[in-house]
């Protein structure tokens, strides 16, 4: 039986890096909605074509104005459904999503998820350290604030994660070996899920000389043992 998705507002996670990371509930819903709101459309386009989507598409990103978000909430009252995808991962985690979100809850729409992967989880589950609790952080200031950040991971009693970019990283693990117990174990997920997906763990110094030595590259989440 088919589900009456009219008037819904779907959330939905797609991969972080591998196309085939992508649940069957996600290709449903992104086949039969009426409309694709992506983050960037030429991204979420070769997800599309991979899997012969062929619903229609239009943007929605960190600088869309409330007016994109004043349609599509005009959209899912006029009974259309939309679906919510970023360009990797799942959207509102350091991505757009929570306005468009928040506004259709304040409507009286119905919003529904669509759960899967996110480079937060991949990189905690991968890590070997405790889970249990952990305390995300997001992305590493790039300038002003970030000797606090570091500082702030070091205090932390509880397992840290943080996103940080590939010409800041070597950086970052400079910065968290000045404030960090050299005791406590350091993970940086690199590509996770592609070609070149790399673990590298150990103190802070085996972590920074293993960097070194890959000359990376790519996208990168950092876990830090409590
Ligand atoms: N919403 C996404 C999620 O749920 O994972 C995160 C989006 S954020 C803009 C992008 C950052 O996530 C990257 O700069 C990197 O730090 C991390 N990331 C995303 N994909 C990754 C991957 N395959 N391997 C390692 N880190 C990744």
């Amino acid at each position: 039986m088919a589900i009456d998705k009219s008037g819904t507002l779907y959330v939905v996670a797609t991969p972080i890096g591998n196309l085939a990371d992508i649940c069957q509930r996600a290709l449903e819903t992104l086949r039969t909605v009426d409309i694709i709101a992506c983050e960037d459309t030429r991204i979420t386009k070769r997800l599309l074509d991979r899997y012969d989507i062929s619903t229609k598409t239009i943007s929605y990103h960190q600088h869309s104005k409330a007016t994109k978000i004043d349609y599509l909430v005009g959209l899912l009252e006029s009974g259309q459904s939309v679906a919510l995808v970023s360009d990797a991962g799942t959207p509102g985690i350091s991505d757009p999503g929570n306005k468009l979100v928040a506004a259709v809850y304040e409507s009286g729409g119905q919003v529904k998820v669509v759960p899967g992967p996110s480079a937060v989880t991949a990189a905690l589950s991968v890590s070997g350290l405790s889970a249990d609790k952990f305390t995300f952080l997001g992305f590493a200031p790039t300038k002003k604030g970030r000797e606090k950040f570091f500082t702030q991971v070091a205090d932390s009693d509880l397992t840290v994660v943080f996103y940080e970019s590939v010409h800041r990283i070597e950086k970052a693990l400079e910065q968290l070996a000045d404030v960090l117990d050299s005791q406590r174990t350091v993970v940086v997920c690199r590509e996770l899920t592609k070609m070149f997906e790399s673990i590298y763990r150990g103190n802070v110094q085996q972590v920074m000389k293993q960097l070194e030595a890959d000359k990376v590259k790519g996208e990168f989440v950092v876990v830090i043992g409590s």
